[in-house]
């Protein structure tokens, strides 16, 4: 008999992982506390940004940090500010020009591979209409705001990443019932859009279980390693698994303390309220100048925003993203706009914007975690490199930056 892989977790990087060891032929077992996307990968705002490369630690983010912290969409929760601290410290050193220029460099190496992985694995599934070809819309309002993302576009031409700078005219003819209020847009027009996340998901489950793949609801207590053997202890039972790929997102560091490890892995909260259905807008565009993205959902309108650094499991306060519906109504005139749900979610972000996607130093554990906002963008190339390291191949990406030990 065939020996199993165990992935633990079933968020987008856990199941695009499963998905690329089960077509690779092994027995794959997923397994998951409450059930596939149940964490941040149900209601992210769907973008799968090909290209991109600027980390969230850039030159000068200390002084924006701080003005986000007064009036944007930054929080700290003050219960949790000391232990936020060293990882706060440690952000903040990335944010120095070399660590920068070096954490983009391989940002892109991997999200350059974005659309064409998301494509591969979308190959012989029923999900592939739920995967837009429009694009990723960027609008200004002032020219101030324009001006202060210069250096953003700088790297993503260093980068080679793909842009258009638009006029307001041509914002408007882009995405005529916008208000009038946009002077300046940037368009990745490579980029892509996935309609329903959390259909998404479930599609590309329900085509790894057709395929033989089994899915396990189980609440991971501990992973241990004893006599080189992996063990899994959950509530109800311990499970022996021959290899196990761990990708719990925002709480993979909790479940890799029982092998010793431990990474500088913080939980960046995010909101989203969903808004009826429009056809207002073709495409996710982001605000700019007031930090949240609204996205056409086929289940509504969806406004993301927020980065709150608290505890993974600490109560939500909605009264952020609900402050934001003025906002929405003001870009979107004329439209209905009320609240049908609101919704928070972790992105698990080291402090160099770069995932872990690597071996534990047992070479039968593996990691796949820390995918900080792009998750969407990098389950599948993330899947594709973690089938590789299971099978021993040569990796198409040079894996040294998103080794385990850097940390
Ligand atoms: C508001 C918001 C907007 C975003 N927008 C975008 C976007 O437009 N594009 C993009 O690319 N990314 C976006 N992201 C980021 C993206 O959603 C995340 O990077 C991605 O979902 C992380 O996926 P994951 O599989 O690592 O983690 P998760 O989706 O969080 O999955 C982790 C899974 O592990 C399971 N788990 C945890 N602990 C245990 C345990 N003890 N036992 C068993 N199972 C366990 C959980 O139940 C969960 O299902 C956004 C995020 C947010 C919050």
């Amino acid at each position: 008999m065939q020996e199993k892989v165990y992935v633990v977790g079933a968020g987008i990087i856990g199941v695009c992982c499963a998905l690329a060891l089960q077509r690779d032929g092994r027995q794959v077992v997923l397994l998951d506390k409450t059930g596939p996307g149940a964490g941040a990968s149900f209601g992210n705002a769907g973008a799968v940004v090909n290209g991109s490369c600027v980390p969230t630690a850039t030159p000068g983010i200390a002084f924006s940090a701080l003005k986000m912290l007064l009036n944007g969409p930054l929080s700290i929760a003050p219960k949790h500010l000391l232990s936020t601290l060293p990882w706060l410290i440690r952000f903040l050193n990335q944010s120095r020009e070399h660590h920068y220029s070096h954490n983009a460099k391989h940002l892109v190496a991997l999200t350059e591979h974005a659309t064409d992985s998301w494509r591969k694995l979308l190959d012989n599934t029923d999900c592939a209409e739920m995967f837009k070809a429009v694009g990723w819309l960027r609008l200004f309002e002032s020219t101030a705001s324009f001006n202060g993302n210069a250096s953003a576009r700088e790297m993503m031409t260093r980068c080679g990443t793909d842009f258009e700078i638009l006029d307001a005219q041509q914002v408007q003819e882009l995405e005529p019932q916008l208000a009038p209020i946009f002077k300046h847009g940037c368009l990745q027009k490579d980029c892509h859009f996935i309609s329903n996340p959390e259909r998404m998901l479930a599609g590309l489950v329900e085509h790894f279980l057709q395929n033989g793949g089994e899915l396990k609801i189980a609440d991971v207590q501990d992973i241990r390693i004893a006599d080189q053997k992996i063990s899994i202890r959950t509530t109800t039972e311990t499970l022996t698994p021959a290899k196990l790929v761990l990708t719990a997102g925002a709480w993979s560091t909790r479940l890799s303390k029982g092998v010793n490890y431990s990474a500088p892995l913080i939980a960046e909260r995010g909101y989203h309220m969903m808004l009826p259905a429009t056809s207002a807008i073709s495409r996710p565009i982001v605000n700019a100048d007031q930090g949240f993205v609204i996205s056409p959902m086929e289940t509504g309108l969806r406004l993301t925003s927020q980065v709150e650094l608290t505890d993974v499991d600490a109560a939500p306060n909605y009264a952020k993203i609900r402050s934001l519906l003025p906002l929405v109504e003001r870009m979107l005139p004329g439209q209905q706009l009320s609240e049908q749900s609101v919704w928070v979610g972790a992105r698990p972000s080291l402090p160099d914007s770069l995932p872990i996607i690597s071996r534990h130093t047992h070479p039968d554990l593996l990691f796949a975690f820390g995918h900080q906002h792009l998750g969407m963008t990098l389950g599948p190339i993330t899947g594709e490199l973690i089938a590789d390291l299971v099978a021993q191949r040569t990796t198409k990406i040079d894996l040294h930056a998103y080794r385990a030990s850097r940390f």
